[in-house]
């Protein structure tokens, strides 16, 4: 029997196609530094981001004959090794993105109306500094009509841009490779429309945009860095749900302080899961804890796409 380890955890919908292919499932979650002595006796191992599946764990596990990733980003995985040492790697590229892409808005939503500090400021009882605090929510703005700026037309960006143009927003797209513009949006009990969106360079993209997020892969050298934040407009926002080190945490911060920057919102960020306290604490940043495909929605996708792909590999 094919024996799967889903180290981080899998939809129960996934697990059950599966079991009904006649593998068996085990949902414990082995610790990092056990998994070299335990991970042999399985024939595959599912991660989400939790887990690293490096080099030195591939050479402890020669049984080992697949690695599945629910989600997009094989960062925490040695792919190239993986595949030269004859094993197989999927992962489930689409399954979240409309989840991510949710998750900016949250984010969006949440910085123009100060919400992460209201939250941590709300009155106890007997406080009576409630009505200077609520002055100073009282500059809160809207989305519509403001520009979004997309840096990285992708699965994620693409979605951003549907929910933009639904909400009355103005796109501006940049990818570093040639795209398509065009993007089908549809309305329940309505027709489809399809959008053409403007396209930009990066810098009429920093330039331009009111709300600026970021959908690129994880990289080197971030993507914005101090001479980005230069060139933003004043007060404009920006929105990480991308990688961490993507964004310079170091020129984000002087950006907020210099005023040039309104608001983060970050999904993600330098030495995840524990972020920097000076992230965590700060008034104009909401923070969320890489959650950007945790609904039931994204999980159910990610799940069966992952099983499915399993199940095709080890049957063929
Ligand atoms: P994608 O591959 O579909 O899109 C990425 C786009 O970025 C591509 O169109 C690519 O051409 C473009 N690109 C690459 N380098 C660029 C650069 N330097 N400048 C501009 N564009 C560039 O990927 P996706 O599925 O849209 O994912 C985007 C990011 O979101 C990835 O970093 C992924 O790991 C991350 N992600 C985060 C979460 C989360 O939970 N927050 C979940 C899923 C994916």
């Amino acid at each position: 029997m094919i024996k799967i380890l889903a180290n981080d955890g899998i939809d129960p919908i996934g697990k059950e196609l599966l079991e009904k292919a006649g593998f068996s499932v085990d949902t414990q979650n082995i610790p990092q530094e056990q998994l070299a002595s335990r991970l042999n006796e399985y024939d595959a191992i599912t991660v989400r981001s939790a887990t690293k599946v490096r080099k030195e764990l591939i050479d402890a596990c020669p049984n080992l004959k697949l690695i599945g990733r629910g989600g997009v980003g094989m960062d925490n995985i040695d792919v190239d090794y993986a595949l030269s040492k004859g094993l197989a790697v999927v992962n489930t590229p689409a399954a979240s993105s409309l989840s991510v892409a949710e998750l900016v808005f949250a984010h969006l939503f949440t910085g123009c109306r100060f919400l992460q500090d209201a939250n941590r400021k709300m009155p106890v009882e007997g406080d009576t500094k409630f009505n200077d605090l609520k002055k100073a929510y009282a500059k809160g703005i809207e989305l519509r009509g403001k520009t979004i700026g997309i840096l990285g037309f992708g699965r994620i960006g693409r979605e951003v841009a549907k929910t933009a143009l639904g909400l009355g927003m103005e796109v501006l797209a940049y990818d570093l490779y040639s795209f398509n513009p065009e993007v089908e949006l549809s309305f329940p009990g309505a027709s489809k429309v399809k959008v053409t969106v403007k396209t930009a360079t990066k810098e009429e993209l920093l330039k331009n945009s009111d709300f600026i997020s970021v959908h690129t892969p994880a990289v080197e050298k971030p993507e914005i860095g101090a001479a980005e934040f230069e060139l933003m407009k004043k007060g404009a926002a920006l929105v990480n749900a991308s990688r961490g080190g993507v964004v310079d945490e170091q020129a984000l911060l002087a950006a907020l302080e210099n005023g040039k920057l309104g608001f983060a919102g970050l999904d993600v960020f330098e030495n995840e899961p524990k972020p920097a306290e000076a992230l965590l604490k700060h008034p104009r940043i909401s923070l969320t804890p890489h959650i950007g495909a945790s609904t039931n929605e994204a999980q159910e996708r990610i799940g069966v796409e992952l099983s499915n792909l399993i199940i095709d590999i080890f049957k063929n």
